[in-house]
């Protein structure tokens, strides 16, 4: 029947998603996709085994290197974002780390905005001492990128919407600019989502979650997944790292990725937070259009308290509403930042809420607040945070699926609580 409904229609996001193709087990005809909890494979001869190594048969034979419950949820991952290839990993920063490795060498560089998620800087500092170099610019936009090309510039990497900064990325017209210079563009899309957009459908080379977040929805398992779009050329005289991969064409990334630097270092998903991310994913449409919902109402509700500034893509306010509209279909995500006037006033907000967690995490179905200047960006100067739009008095909320009255209620007293003050 699914296999049917596959060819003759053209499904819609929710049908796609869990129809496309079974993601259950074809071995017994469970619904859902066993956890396949074990380490190796066994087969009744070595020479079985050997095909299996050497991808002569298809088979698995250790969970480093492929496991069916894994395999489902990065062929549920390319289903959702259009890619020919996935592979999971066991963090978003591993997935992060693996996608660039897989390509660079030293001596070569990045350009990145200055704006990225804190780790993702982290990461950038370490890769520096391997030789790789990371050129920061305020905005990943033609004008600020242009001038930094070099013919050691090998990747461009941004988010799709910054996270905290909430910047959005022209994507369409700044992945022809790279192509036309012979660059792919490497794109974050955790705090997007493939509900909002698909980043390849508008040029991006690679695609990367942490799928701890949006994607799993749950809050309760780490995790994260590099897709291909399978569209870049990769030239092998100046990315000598696929040099040996060049024969599996538009494969060559995934090919040199799933043989090479990411089964060798080691950092692959476990079959259990596979499966939850398997269960959780379903529902991701359900819970964007609840969270996006949600956060409208809120940021629409900050705009109308005294002493409180918002950021939120999709107000009017937004210096990117125009572009969230185009993008995004003006839907603006889950994340909201708002700025209460001290460090003082955040840190009393945030103590007189009731609802929202104090955690430092986003795409839970909880609300989640955090004070990302003393946690998340506490490593970096100020410069930096304020590049990534992070102030002493900034408070970052995630937006969950709670009931908005709540809600609303809740950020209402504690704000009332500050004038009493
Ligand atoms: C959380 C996050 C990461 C890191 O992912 P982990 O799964 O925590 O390793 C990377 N990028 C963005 C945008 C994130 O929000």
């Amino acid at each position: 029947m699914s296999v049917l409904l596959r060819v003759v229609m053209k499904m819609k996001f929710n049908t796609e998603l869990l129809h496309n193709s079974f993601m259950g087990d074809k071995a017994t005809g469970a619904t859902v996709m066993p956890i396949y909890q074990t380490s190796a494979f066994a087969y009744p001869s070595p020479e079985k085994l050997e095909d299996v190594f050497n991808n002569k048969a298809f088979g698995f034979a250790y969970t480093r290197i492929g496991n069916p419950t894994v395999s489902a949820f990065e062929n549920r991952m390319v289903v959702l974002e259009k890619g020919i290839g996935a592979i999971a990993c066991a963090s978003g920063m591993s997935a992060i780390t693996l996608s660039l490795l897989n390509v660079l060498s030293a001596g070569d560089e990045i350009i990145a905005s200055s704006g990225l998620f804190g780790g993702t800087i982290d990461l950038f500092q370490d890769l520096q001492s391997f030789g790789i170099t990371t050129r920061f610019v305020r905005h990943i936009e033609i004008n600020e990128i242009a001038p930094l090309i070099n013919d050691k510039t090998k990747v461009v990497f941004a988010e799709l919407i910054g996270n905290p900064a909430l910047d959005i990325v022209d994507i369409d017209n700044v992945s022809a600019f790279l192509h036309q210079k012979g660059i792919p563009f490497f794109i974050d899309s955790t705090t997007a989502t493939p509900y909002l957009i698909r980043p390849i459908e508008h040029g991006a080379d690679i695609v990367i979650h942490s799928t701890s977040k949006y994607i799993n929805g749950g809050g309760n398992a780490v995790s994260g997944v590099i897709i291909d779009s399978g569209n870049f050329r990769w030239d092998t005289e100046r990315y000598p790292a696929l040099a040996q991969y060049g024969k599996f064409g538009k494969f060559a990334y995934l090919s040199r990725l799933r043989n090479g630097i990411w089964r060798n270092i080691g950092a692959c998903l476990s079959p259990m937070n596979a499966f939850m991310n398997m269960v959780g994913m379903e529902t991701l449409a359900l819970r964007m259009e609840r969270i996006g919902d949600n956060a409208l109402k809120l940021a629409e509700f900050f705009s109308s308290v005294e002493g409180i500034e918002v950021n939120y893509p999709s107000l009017p306010s937004s210096p990117y509403y125009e572009r969230c509209r185009k993008l995004f279909d003006g839907k603006g995500g889950a994340i909201i930042t708002i700025r209460t006037g001290s460090r003082k006033k955040a840190f009393a907000v945030m103590n007189r809420l009731h609802i929202p967690l104090i955690a430092t995490n986003i795409g839970d179905v909880r609300t989640l607040v955090i004070h990302p200047a003393s946690t998340i960006y506490t490593h970096s100067d100020i410069r930096k945070r304020e590049n990534a739009g992070v102030y002493d008095d900034t408070i970052r909320i995630s937006v969950g699926i709670e009931d908005i009255d709540d809600l609303t209620e809740d950020f209402a007293q504690a704000f009332a609580g500050l004038k009493e003050e």
